[in-house]
């Protein structure tokens, strides 16, 4: 049986699994063999949590994506934002374009 340790520190407590890279989303069956303890976790560089997975799994750092003050998996990622940000204005300034009969030639 793999004796468990913090990739970083290698303490045997408070320890939480990291995925895989190019995990999203992931479950138990994405587990990478890798380790972190949470004090290390919350320092480190490459790996983060995603705000709405079970906060007990660690995601490689490219794998998140950041928003606001959180980090997000990819497909949480695009849960996060809300409908009425940056794209929806891109999309009624779009329209308005459309619209205005001055750029229609
Ligand atoms: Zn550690
Ligand atoms: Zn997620």
């Amino acid at each position: 049986m793999v004796r468990h340790k913090c990739i970083s520190c290698g303490k045997h407590n408070g320890l939480i699994p990291i995925f895989k890279k190019g995990t999203n989303n992931g479950d138990e069956e994405d587990y990478s063999r890798k380790i972190i303890c949470k004090e290390c976790l919350a320092v480190s560089e490459e790996y983060g949590t995603c705000q709405f997975c079970n906060e007990e799994v660690a995601y490689h750092i490219n794998d998140l994506k950041a928003y606001q003050a959180g980090l997000y998996c990819n497909e949480h990622y695009l849960e996060a934002i809300p409908e009425d940000e940056d794209e929806k204005e891109d999309w009624d300034s779009f329209e308005e374009y459309i619209l205005d009969p001055c750029h229609c030639n």
